[in-house]
């Protein structure tokens, strides 16, 4: 007898799993059986990492403050939520960015696209780099490409096609900062794969580059590379959960355990307060350490493999300062900061600057971020430790030393996965598990990208293949 409805249970209520119950509710409408669906999340909260706070006039992001028009799924996501009239672009005014090198900020040259010169006037110009270091770039161009194709580090691909100085001085804190990553263990082939397809099809970085000049332009004319909502990520969130409302969401509730049913085709969900739910299919979006203990009873390889992607802790500070008690212009999106420099911040973002609608006019927000691969005492300081470490940075580095308005530190205990080298490699054997737990599907940062675009895409992905298995299952010969 078929049956009369097939449950899905979504573990994770970050931005991955909300979008998995978005793109399943969107999908499975009209479907025969039809599909009931439960998220639960251990926290009070929806949102995961995407955490905003709106306090006296001020937007503050706890965790990520914007994402990557260029790949396509959080800007149409915004689009299906009816959010598009929310997107911000950045500040054009103040489009520029400052490394912290030698001891003091210096431009980033103009047209940098990911650590990459496409105008070669503002490059040459720069003091960012040595003149040996810039012709050590020039030089790329003569470069043979690598003979084989085995995955490598960002740092050992970086320092072959560009020389130490520019890896070290501009490439490591703009792409290793996004992972909060080490660059000698980071794969190129799993977190910027593009660099390898240019070596391998131009045969150099500058030439691909040079010859692009600027930037694939994103769909929406009026995007800028990095895009925001006005009200802050959370209005995804909000919105998300506003709009699932066909799904049963339970929050405050961690799941512990699964086990597979008597009759074999589906899963008991167990959870920590000793209830339980009957699935017949699940999509974790916790992080793969999570996954990998919900997983354990039921398959101990598949498991071992989860629990084996390393992830690194990260905070972020967000200080709010009286206009007129800040010397320094702020004339910029904000700096990142090279490893060799030695400090305990790995980037600093002028909010206020880069961003309207982010503090009241008469004020200024800045936020710092730290922790990560080089850093990893972040959480064993208490909240005013890291909110004074970070004052003396930024007293150091612009000028400021009187009182914030507002300070707010937000902790995030091993909150970055690290695509090491062979994740991919890690994923093949993931996949080849999960077959053995059919209806079990992982999804979320840990797996293919960390951004919010590739999370939204990823928990899409997820739902899809859980309609697939529900097709399969209802007629195998499909
Ligand atoms: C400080 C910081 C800044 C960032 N900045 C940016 C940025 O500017 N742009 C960008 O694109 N990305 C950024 N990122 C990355 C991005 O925010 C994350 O990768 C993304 O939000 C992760 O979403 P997720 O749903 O996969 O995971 P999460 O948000 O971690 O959600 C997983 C959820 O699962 C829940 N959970 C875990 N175990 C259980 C259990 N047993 N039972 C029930 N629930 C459970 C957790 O409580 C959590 O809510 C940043 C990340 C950090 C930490």
């Amino acid at each position: 007898m078929p049956a009369a409805s097939h449950h899905v249970v979504i573990i994770g209520g970050g931005i991955t799993g909300l979008a998995a119950a978005f793109a399943l509710t969107e999908r499975a409408s009209g479907r025969v059986p039809p599909i009931t669906c439960t998220l639960i999340e251990a926290d009070d909260r929806l949102g995961g990492k995407i955490l905003t706070d709106r306090v006296g006039g001020f937007v503050i992001e706890g965790g990520p403050e914007s994402f990557l028009s260029q790949k396509p799924w959080a800007m149409e996501l915004c689009r299906q939520l009816g959010l598009s009239e929310r997107l911000i672009g950045t500040n054009p005014e103040r489009r520029h960015t400052f490394v912290l090198s030698r001891g003091r900020l210096r431009d980033l040259p103009e047209g940098l696209v990911m650590g990459l010169p496409t105008k070669l006037a503002p490059f040459l110009k720069s003091d960012l780099l040595s003149w040996a270091g810039k012709c050590r770039i020039a030089a790329e161009l003569l470069l043979p490409r690598a003979r084989q194709s085995v995955d490598e580090s960002l740092a050992s691909f970086f320092r072959r096609r560009l020389g130490d100085e520019a890896f070290e001085r501009m490439i490591e804190p703009l792409l290793g900062g996004i992972y909060a990553g080490d660059a000698e263990q980071l794969s190129i082939e799993a977190t910027f794969p593009r660099f390898r397809e240019m070596e391998r099809e131009h045969g150099s970085l500058v030439r691909s580059m040079l010859s692009t000049r600027s930037a694939p332009a994103a769909e929406d004319r009026r995007a800028t590379p990095f895009m925001a909502l006005q009200g802050g990520l959370g209005e995804m969130v909000e919105r998300l959960s506003a709009r699932l409302k066909t799904v049963n969401i339970l929050t405050g509730r961690r799941v512990r355990e699964f086990r597979l049913q008597a009759d074999g085709l589906g899963y008991q969900v167990m959870l920590a307060d000793g209830s339980a739910l009957p699935a017949d299919a699940v999509v974790i979006t916790a992080p793969a350490y999570d996954a990998a203990s919900l997983l354990a009873s039921l398959h101990g390889p598949l498991a071992d493999e989860l629990r084996s992607i390393p992830y690194m802790s990260t905070a972020t500070v967000s200080l709010g300062f009286r206009k007129r008690d800040v010397g320094h212009a702020l004339n910029g999106y904000g700096f990142v900061v090279p490893r060799v420099e030695g400090r305990s911040l790995l980037a600093s973002t002028w909010t206020s600057s880069k961003w309207s609608h982010r503090a009241p006019d008469d004020s200024v927000l800045l936020r710092v971020y730290l922790g990560g691969a080089h850093d990893k005492s972040v959480m064993d300081r208490t909240d005013s430790e890291l909110a004074e470490l970070m004052r003396s940075e930024l007293r150091g580095i612009l000028g400021i030393d009187r009182e914030p308005l507002l300070v707010k530190v937000y902790r995030w205990p091993r909150s970055m996965p690290q695509y090491h080298v062979g994740h991919l490699q890690r994923l093949d054997r993931i996949e080849g598990l999960l077959q053995q737990t059919p209806g079990i599907y992982v999804a979320g940062a840990g797996y293919r990208g960390v951004g919010i675009p590739d999370c939204i895409h990823d928990g899409a992905r997820a739902a899809e293949r859980v309609l697939t298995h529900f097709d399969k299952t209802a007629n195998p010969s499909v």
